[in-house]
């Protein structure tokens, strides 16, 4: 298994297991809102789990501290390892990943 792929099955093991957890979704509706790379849209903004897998060469003013954490446009809560994202209609990303329409805290 790769460390991507590693990743990835880690962040939907987490979710499922927080919506078991609190008893509100079924893991296959809360795997559902997590936003994957395979995504159409997400594809096309350049989305990955992971900053670290960002494509530098074709995002050359990517850096590895911009991350969905650190974005104005996520709204998860501190401490969990996923949460929406405005851009994406809600659906959930983790907070290392990234997309091209990256907006630092903070910024205007
Ligand atoms: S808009 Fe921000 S929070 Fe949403 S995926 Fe892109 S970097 Fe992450």
């Amino acid at each position: 298994m790769s460390q991507c792929n590693r990743r990835t099955f880690i962040v939907q093991l987490v979710a499922g297991s927080s919506a078991l957890a609190f008893g509100r979704l079924s893991v296959a509706d809360e795997a559902k809102k997590i936003l994957t790379e395979d995504d159409a849209y997400a594809k096309s903004m350049g989305f990955r789990l992971d900053t670290t897998q960002v494509d530098q060469a074709k995002y050359p003013k990517h850096t590895v501290e911009q991350k969905c954490s650190e974005c104005q446009l996520f709204s998860g809560e501190p401490g969990e390892p996923l949460g929406p994202c405005s851009f994406f209609g809600k659906r959930l990303v983790p907070v290392d990943g990234w997309c091209r329409n990256f907006k630092p805290n903070g910024a205007a």
